[in-house]
């Protein structure tokens, strides 16, 4: 439920921090895309690992050559370090997602870049490397915070515009596949999550997904590749 409400207010909230992030692409505060990357995109999941479905989105990510980025909760990948170990072996990036998944608006700076920093340590601990990426709780900045993630040497990433698949919800795999296919653009980010309850649709989806995309053309790639991609004039969008 606590998840439920924080990505409700999000839809509402989300409309202007992307139209902002986007806006202020140049200033490249936040990453929610890279228009100019090209076919490329960016598979991303949230809150795991999971001991079921992140091996799962693995084993779909190699069948089909893609690279992700997870986006890890501490807590979590204290309980499933072997998991957390297999992502980032398979060449994956591995993201900060906070240590308990707070409400990033409802707790202090200090107490945020205490979620953060542990996190760091414990994938550092795991990995031998310190994530250079953090996606705040149901995608939640404000200013101090995103100094704060950027004087870690770590990058604030929302998703694209459109490219939430709400997958945490377990809506039909039909929708999510719609979700993507129907609002893709060059250089997207995608958001998916490899936590969740008993029936989750996500690595059903990424089953149609991800051969779907190849179908298009598109090659899939990390995050922090993704920024770094530069095959087309930027159109500004
Ligand atoms: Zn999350």
């Amino acid at each position: 439920m606590y998840r439920r409400i924080i990505n409700l207010a999000l839809s509402l909230v989300i409309l202007c921090n992307i139209c902002s992030a986007e806006e202020i692409k140049d200033g490249n505060h936040i990453v929610v895309a890279n228009r100019s990357a090209g076919k490329y995109v960016a598979l991303t999941f949230d809150d795991g690992p999971h001991p079921e479905y992140t091996d799962q989105i693995l084993d779909i990510l190699e069948q089909n050559g893609a690279k992700a980025t997870f986006f890890i909760i501490g807590k979590n990948a204290e309980q499933y370090p072997d998991i957390v170990k297999k992502e980032f072996d398979a060449g994956h990036e591995i993201g900060n997602h906070t240590y308990s998944h707070p409400n990033m608006t409802g707790i202090t700076i200090e107490e945020a870049i205490k979620e953060i920093e542990k996190t760091q340590d414990i994938i550092f601990e795991i990995t031998g490397e310190r994530p250079k990426l953090f996606r705040s709780p149901g995608g939640y900045y404000y200013d101090e915070l995103v100094g704060a993630i950027e004087g870690i040497d770590c990058r604030a990433v929302l998703w694209s515009w459109r490219q939430d698949t709400r997958d945490w919800k377990k809506p039909s795999v039909e929708s999510i596949v719609k979700t993507v296919m129907s609002n893709l653009q060059d250089g997207d980010i995608i958001l998916f999550h490899d936590y969740n309850t008993k029936g989750s649709p996500t690595p059903e989806a990424l089953k149609i997904l991800l051969p779907a995309l190849k179908e298009k053309g598109y090659s899939f790639v990390t995050v922090s590749e993704l920024m770094k991609i530069h095959e087309k004039e930027s159109d500004g969008v």
